[in-house]
């Protein structure tokens, strides 16, 4: 029988803490795999997928390899672990031209042969069956493993198939990304998914000075990142009025800095509202003049109660792109749109403001009302995960 088998990682260290989070992982594999036809089971300390239509196979593999808590997989025949059963599967294996390494478990010491002296018997086996195959124990390119399990079975495969890693979803509470039409922020948001955060997400526009399908951009930079995350809810915010107050009233290099502080502040007040844990951006150190440590410490120093998560600080922008290539948003990041934050662009922002003056600059508006105003007429779009 065909069968997927399936480790995870980083959850064997998690103590006391494992029992929650397999039950998660298990319920993320199960929802992921949603509308397949498949059976679970877990086999003396092994994750096995079964009872599926061969065709869907590689289907259900690529469905898996977004699940993260997974570490790896391997597409596997179970036999019965008889000698001679195992030995006909092994033979069926393709090592023509090719060294290979025999590597035998045993878990189940009723096996009647040791595991050094089967997998010496099976690599015989493949050498008189494949034409120009040699056996390599340090550098094969064929791995062939048998498992020898307490229930009786033999799992036998020659890949393991890398997923991502990180901590099931939903692990690690659910944090609100700002969710701008570029790059970097729906890779924030699939990093902080990686390591188990559900997320919701926040979009400012500024219609009519950005158009419409700006938005629809990020409807769909949203839609493509919940092939990872599970369904996101999306808060759209009108910054238009903030924007065209600050642009009329404040000295226009501080432009961004203020802007940037209003924004933080409807997050956290999003937070609240919808009792999420934390602020998630696409910022990365020195990209721009509003990402300066001078400019991230007054941003961010508006913000009280939540921590601000910035998983792309330390990232070049070419190894974000690579991310945003993998994960498949880049094409329509780099769609041509306006972003509200190019809306009344400065000629020279400043890159080392003090929290003094932006507080100085904010005496010029009414920034409660304006967050206020911004809560008031939030949309939210329920955006379901991509099958
Ligand atoms: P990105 O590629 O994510 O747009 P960026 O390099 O263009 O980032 P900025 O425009 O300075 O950088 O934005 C920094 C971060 O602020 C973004 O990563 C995002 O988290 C947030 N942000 C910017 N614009 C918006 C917006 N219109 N709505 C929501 N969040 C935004
Ligand atoms: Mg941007």
């Amino acid at each position: 029988m065909n069968v997927i088998l399936l480790r995870f990682g980083e959850l064997y260290l998690k103590g006391h803490n494992r029992n929650y989070f397999e039950s998660t992982l298990i319920k993320n594999i199960k929802s992921m795999l949603e509308g397949e036809e498949f059976k679970l089971e877990m086999t003396f300390g092994r994750y096995v997928i079964s009872n599926y239509a061969q065709e869907r196979q590689g289907k259900i593999i690529e469905k898996l390899k977004k699940v993260f808590g997974l570490y790896s997989l391997s597409p596997a025949v179970e036999v019965d672990a008889e000698v001679e059963t195992i030995k006909s599967e092994v033979v069926k294996i393709d090592c023509k031209n090719k060294s290979f390494k025999v590597f035998v478990k045993r878990a189940d010491k009723s096996f009647p042969i040791s595991s050094m002296d089967f997998a010496k018997d099976l690599g015989e086996l493949i050498l008189d069956n494949n034409e120009n195959s040699s056996v390599d124990l340090y550098n094969p390119q064929c791995e062939i493993h048998v498992d020898i399990r307490m229930n009786h079975k033999a799992y036998i495969f020659d890949k393991i198939i890398k997923c991502q890693g990180g901590l099931p979803l939903g692990c690690s509470g659910k944090g609100l990304l700002l969710l701008s039409g570029g790059i970097d922020s729906p890779v924030a948001g699939y990093l902080m998914a990686k390591r188990g955060m559900e997320l919701e997400a926040l979009h400012f526009h500024s219609y009519p000075y950005t158009s419409e399908q700006a938005k629809d951009k990020v409807v769909k930079l949203a839609s493509l990142l919940t092939s990872y995350t599970g369904d996101i809810r999306l808060h759209v915010v009108s910054f238009t009025r903030v924007q065209e107050e600050i642009h009329k009233r404040c000295r226009p290099e501080f432009m961004i800095t203020i802007m940037r502080r209003i924004m933080m502040r409807v997050a956290e007040r999003i937070c609240e509202k919808y009792n999420l844990g934390a602020i998630v951006t696409g910022e990365s150190l020195g990209q721009v003049a509003s990402q300066t440590m001078q400019s991230m410490t007054v941003t961010g120093s508006v913000v009280k109660e939540k921590p601000i998560f910035r998983p792309c600080i330390v990232m070049d922008k070419e190894d974000i792109i690579e991310i945003s290539r993998d994960i498949n948003t880049y094409d329509t990041s780099i769609l041509p749109y306006e972003d509200c934050c190019t809306v009344f662009l400065p000629k020279n922002p400043v890159i080392k403001p003090t929290i003094k003056q932006a507080e100085n600059e904010e005496q010029y508006i009414d920034v409660k009302s304006l967050v206020d105003e911004c809560l008031e007429k939030e949309e939210l779009i329920q955006i379901k995960r991509e099958q």
